[in-house]
This record gives structure tokens, C-alpha cells and sequence, in this order.
């Protein structure tokens, strides 16, 4: 039987397979979609949707800047739930005041867009945060959230509308894909078999579909995180990223750009905290709920099932009564909690070619929302030589 062949199949429905797709497209390629499941529900729409360049290192930071503009572009055309409410960083005591600044500095010299702000201009843009918690704030304005529930669904109509070229095929798990002198062949469930001049695997933290062998050795590790989201709270206004004392003592950007980030101590009451890899930050949803999180539990890419599929009481108890510290809210006002999952490399992300036709890509971890769009563009670019 003749089979349509593409130009390029990317595997999986997440932001990283979804941008690799954008940008094969605006190269004028033609490409075939796969998601393995009724519609993506993986780590892309488990986060806060928070794009803030600004905690990234390196290249990952142009990354994210580029991301801000390809976000925005794809908004003026079609609503995928943008919004440009800016980033918040709150310090809340002298050692995390001294790192906010020496990022500053570090942006000065970038020129890239930011303000220090004092108490009264937090407090001031958020009443409902405690008088007790801020000491100042850096702020970045440029930086965008999205809704990660709807984002990429509207992201997938954007590109059916945009691209004849676009085939997306949700419910369709690719499990071996083989290449051979002239195309590559991805068989798939339900029989289905498809052929491409390439094909680029974003398969996210799912290891044990294609190329299981690949990855027991790659040094790739799933980090599980809980989340919680109160109920819609229309009186309480928070808008923006709010990332607070622990993120500022966690993020890498401070880590990278901060001469006094490695002699800072640990305040008594982080301890337990960082045991679970605890930061909080908030995020205002449209409907007016706020989601509250995170912790960070760690097990290798190919034991998923060691970290449990329960969600630790303890963990959301130390996370509400942090974030009780910050902003009065209590046990009776959130609504639900939940478990999502990434997978991360100390690399940064996993580059491996099978082959000059087959090109695996994932492992971007716990920056995917803000960079995908960008290092994606690079991507292509770099697999296509472009
Ligand atoms: C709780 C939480 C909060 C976060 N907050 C932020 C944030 O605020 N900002 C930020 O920048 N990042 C954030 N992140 C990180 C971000 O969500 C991830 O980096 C990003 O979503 C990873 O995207 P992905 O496409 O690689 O993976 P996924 O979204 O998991 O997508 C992979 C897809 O591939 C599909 N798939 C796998 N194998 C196959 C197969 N064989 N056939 C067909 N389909 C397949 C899967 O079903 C899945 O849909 C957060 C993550 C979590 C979990």
C-alpha cells in the first residue's frame, strides 16, 4: 500500500514537540503531529504557565527572551491565552535583598527590561501580600503567563488554521519508528504506519515507548511536583508571576549571576522546606483561582513508579503555611491538588540523533514553558542546517 510520506513526524503533543511542529511549518515544511493520548495532559498543562526568562542561565535566558516574542506574535493572530502581567520576585530578608540586586546588576548589563522596587510599590500593587513578608522586589514587566490547561489545545487550532501543511493526530502512540536510506517509517497503535524524511521524538518523561534502551543510561531524571489551586477567590487580586524568597534562592539565574548566592545560610524555618525541594510561587488564573506550589521529589527516568502516584499531605501542609506567610490564604479555600511530572538532564536537555534521520529531544525540565519556543527555533534550524 502507498503511504503519504511527510517531510518531518514530530512525536508528542507538549510544548517542545508542539514548537518543533511550529517551526518545521514556518520553514514551509509539511508535518504530521502525534500524541499518544485523547488530547495532551503531561507536564505542559500540569505547571503554572509562568515565561520568565529571567531565572534562566545562558543561552536557556535568550531562549526565553526569544520565546516572549514568538508567544506574543502568535497571540496578535489567535487567542492562546497570553497575558502580560510581568514577574514579581519578593525577597523577604537581607540576603535575598543582596541577590535581587546583584541580578539587577547583572541585567543592567545585559539591558534587559527591569526595576527594583521597595515595600510600598509591592504592597501597593499587592495589598494581599503580607506587610511582615517583603523587604523589596526585582520586577520584570515584560514577562508573560499563559493558561497551560488551554494554551496548547488552542495552540494545536492555531496551527490546523494557520498551516495546511499541520496534521495532528491525538490518541495516536508511536511505539517504533525505523529509518532507512530514503525516509523513516513510525509505526504506531491502531496499526497505523507513517513515513517522513525525519522524524524528532518530544516524547517528555514517557522513556519506555520508543527507544527504552536509550534512555537507562542517559543520565535523565523525572522530578515529581504538587501543585495546589484554591477556588475561584475574585476579591483577591494577584496578578502576575509571583515568585518569592525560596525561588530567589533556588532559580539559576541567581545561582549563575549572583557573587553572593553560594555564602548564603539557611534560615531555620527553610530547612524542612528545602528537604522537599519547596518554593512558593503564585499564580492568578482567569477564573480568579490561584495556584500555589511547588515540591520536588527526584527518582531516575526509567523507575517513574518510585515516586508514588499519592500526594503527600505533608508536602501541601509545609507549602500552604509558607504560602500562608506570604498572602493570607488557608486549608478551606483550596479547591484541588495534584501531581505533574518533568524530565530533566544536568545538561540542560537531551540531544541524541539515532541516526541522521531520527532526532530525539526532551528533558528540558523545569523551564520548558518559557524556553520551548526558542530553543525549538534553534532546533530546526541546527537539524535542518539551516
Ligand atoms: C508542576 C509544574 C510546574 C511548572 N511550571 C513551569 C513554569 O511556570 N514555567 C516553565 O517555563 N516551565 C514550567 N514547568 C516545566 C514545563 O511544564 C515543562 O518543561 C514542559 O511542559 C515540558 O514539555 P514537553 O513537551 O517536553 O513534555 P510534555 O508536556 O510531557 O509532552 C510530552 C508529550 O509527548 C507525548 N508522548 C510521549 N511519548 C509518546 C509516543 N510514543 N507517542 C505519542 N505521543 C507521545 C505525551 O503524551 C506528552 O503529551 C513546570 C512543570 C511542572 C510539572
Amino acid at each position: 500500500m502507498q503511504h503519504k510520506k511527510y517531510d518531518l513526524i514530530v512525536v508528542g503533543g507538549g510544548i517542545l514537540g508542539t514548537f518543533h511542529a511550529y517551526h518545521a511549518l514556518t520553514n514551509g515544511l509539511e508535518v504530521l503531529h502525534l500524541e499518544k493520548d485523547n488530547f495532551p495532559v503531561g507536564s505542559t498543562v500540569r505547571n503554572f504557565g509562568q515565561v520568565v526568562p529571567s531565572g534562566m542561565e545562558g543561552d536557556w535566558f535568550s531562549y526565553g527572551v526569544r520565546g516572549l516574542e514568538i508567544y506574543q506574535s502568535i497571540q496578535q493572530e489567535f487567542d492562546i491565552s497570553v497575558r502580560q502581567n510581568g514577574s514579581f520576585y519578593i525577597a523577604s530578608d537581607d540576603e535575598e535583598t543582596q541577590i535581587i540586586h546583584e541580578l539587577a546588576a547583572h541585567y543592567d548589563s545585559l539591558g534587559y527590561d527591569h526595576a527594583l522596587w521597595s515595600k510600598t510599590q509591592i504592597r501597593e500593587r499587592f495589598p494581599l501580600i503580607r506587610d511582615t513578608y517583603p523587604t523589596e522586589a526585582i520586577v520584570f514587566p515584560q514577562e508573560l503567563s499563559v493558561e497551560p490547561e488551554n494554551m496548547i489545545r488552542r495552540l494545536h487550532t492555531y496551527l490546523k488554521q494557520r498551516f495546511s501543511t499541520y496534521h495532528l493526530e491525538y490518541n495516536c502512540t508511536a511505539l517504533h519508528c525505523e529509518s532507512t536510506s530514503s525516509h523513516v517509517t513510525v509505526s504506531c497503535t491502531n496499526q497505523q504506519r507513517f513515513e517522513a524524511e525525519k522524524v524528532i521524538i518530544c516524547n517528555g518523561y514517557e522513556f519506555k515507548l520508543l527507544f527504552r534502551e536509550l534512555f537507562e543510561d542517559s543520565g535523565l531524571e523525572i522530578s515529581k511536583l504538587q501543585m495546589l489551586r484554591s477556588k475561584p477567590l475574585p476579591d483577591m487580586k494577584l496578578p502576575g508571576n509571583i515568585l518569592t524568597g525560596l525561588t530567589i534562592r533556588r532559580y539559576e539565574s541567581f545561582e549563575a549571576y549572583c557573587p553572593s548566592f553560594r555564602s548564603m545560610t539557611i534560615p531555620a524555618h527553610y530547612e524542612e522546606l528545602k528537604k522537599w525541594g519547596i518554593h512558593i510561587l503564585f499564580k492568578q488564573a482567569v477564573d480568579g483561582s490561584i495556584i500555589i506550589g511547588d515540591s520536588h521529589e527526584y527518582a531516575l527516568g526509567t523507575q517513574f513508579e518510585e515516586l508514588g502516584f499519592s500526594i503527600n499531605d505533608h508536602i501541601n501542609k509545609l507549602m500552604l503555611e509558607e504560602a500562608n506567610r506570604i498572602i493570607p490564604i488557608q486549608h478551606d479555600q483550596i479547591a484541588t491538588s495534584w501531581a505533574g511530572f518533568y524530565a530533566q538532564h544536568k545538561n540542560h536537555i537531551v540531544e541524541h540523533d539515532v541516526d541522521d534521520r531520527i532526532h530525539i529531544r526532551t528533558g528540558i525540565g523545569g523551564k520548558g514553558m518559557t524556553a520551548s519556543a526558542g530553543y525549538a527555533e534553534q532546533s530546526i534550524n541546527k537539524i535542518y542546517n539551516n
